[in-house]
């Protein structure tokens, strides 16, 4: 899009005098200033594009320069600088920064309180709370409403007064010019209000720091670092403004038996040798204590056997995961006498290589061929 010539964009003549570009353009930025167009990219443009036409047409050097050039004439080449990216930037350091873009200043209405903190509490559950879910009682320091004053800051009795700088608005407004802007008042310090007699208990904060017990619900299939927020539990805003936020961010202990993969638990656990060669029943610790677990003949060292629905809960979705049992064999440290004299005359058997001697190697090839 090509750009519109800087008379046509203020809609003055090209002789319009300093009075008439002022005045032309107090009404432009008047109608498409940004904070009176909020979220409307097109009073934006215009608001940009008005001020941009002002900015040249009122410098004398720049106007003359644009007289006789156009556009062509405003490029950095010439020693002037763009607008595009940095226009907000160029312009409110034109106007002293009058407009205040940034904080919300402007027209807008008075300030209300501003909100309390959010807190952090760190707790640490265990492997089993974290399957299953908890209801953990906490303890939590922060910031309360004084009881004594309401939260008002005022001694009882007394009652804050509405600051007669602002007239209770936080805000006062300053003609500069052309241009109204708004700043907040330097006398109450925003708040619109002045309190003579500060409450005695909570120093005029209108909070006290108190401790407070609570419950956090934890859902089960909770992960470690988890965060749960809990909405306005968190300190009290100044001035009774609104709560902040409380977040518990957990930590999951590690558990001497079990581990987790996801929403399943893992188990590991070393069976005897005959148990995996001929199968049988054994008892495997779960979460819930211990439930037997049929071993089929034949099952490898390594192997995973599961149990349907004794792994974590699944968070949102309801339901467990499984317990996995991955299996090890089971190498007695100390047999007797008679163990040893049966496991040779099983050696003996498969050829499977036991001692030093003769032969061993010839047999054990034997085997792993
Ligand atoms: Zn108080
Ligand atoms: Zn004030």
């Amino acid at each position: 899009m090509t750009k519109r010539d800087y008379y046509e964009v203020l809609g003055v003549e090209r002789d319009a005098d300093d009075a008439a570009l002022k005045s032309a353009y107090r009404k432009l930025a008047l109608m498409h200033h940004p904070d009176r167009n909020p979220n409307n990219p097109d009073a934006a443009e215009k608001f940009k594009e008005a001020s941009e036409a002002y900015a040249v047409l009122s410098d004398a050097d720049k106007r003359a320069r644009y007289d006789r050039f156009g556009h062509a004439g405003m490029g950095a080449s010439a020693g002037f600088p763009g607008f595009d990216a940095s226009g907000f930037a160029d312009l409110s350091d034109l106007f002293g920064g009058l407009f205040g873009f940034a904080a919300g200043g402007g027209f807008g209405g008075p300030a209300g309180p501003s909100g309390g903190s959010d807190l952090v509490y760190r707790m640490t559950i265990s492997f089993r709370d974290a399957a299953f879910g908890v209801e953990a009682p906490i303890v939590v320091s922060r910031l309360e409403r004084c009881d004594a004053c309401a939260g008002s800051g005022a001694e009882p009795g007394t009652k804050p007064k509405t600051c007669p700088a602002c007239g209770g608005r936080g805000r006062q407004r300053l003609s500069q010019g052309f241009l109204t802007v708004t700043r907040p008042c330097p006398q109450c310090e925003g708040e619109g209000r002045i309190i003579e007699k500060p409450c005695a208990a909570c120093r005029g904060e209108g909070r006290r720091r108190a401790k407070k017990e609570m419950t956090v619900r934890i859902p089960a299939g909770v992960e470690a670092n988890s965060r749960l927020r809990l909405t306005g539990e968190g300190d009290a805003g100044p001035n009774g403004g609104p709560a902040g936020d409380l977040y518990v961010v957990l930590t999951v202990a590690e558990d001497d038996v079990f581990a987790r993969d996801g929403d399943d638990v893992v188990v590991t656990l070393d069976l005897p040798f005959p148990t995996l060669v001929l199968g049988g029943e054994v008892p495997v610790p779960t979460l819930e204590g211990s439930e037997p677990l049929t071993v089929p003949a034949g099952t490898p060292a390594g192997a995973e056997l599961r149990l349907r629905g004794r792994g974590m809960g699944r968070l949102g979705r309801g339901g467990r995961g499984d317990l996995l049992v991955r299996v090890g064999v089971h190498v007695p440290s100390s047999p007797s006498k008679e163990e040893k004299e049966m496991l040779r005359r099983y050696a003996e058997l498969t050829g499977a290589p036991v001692g030093k001697g003769k032969g061993v190697l010839g047999k054990a090839k034997k085997i792993f061929s």
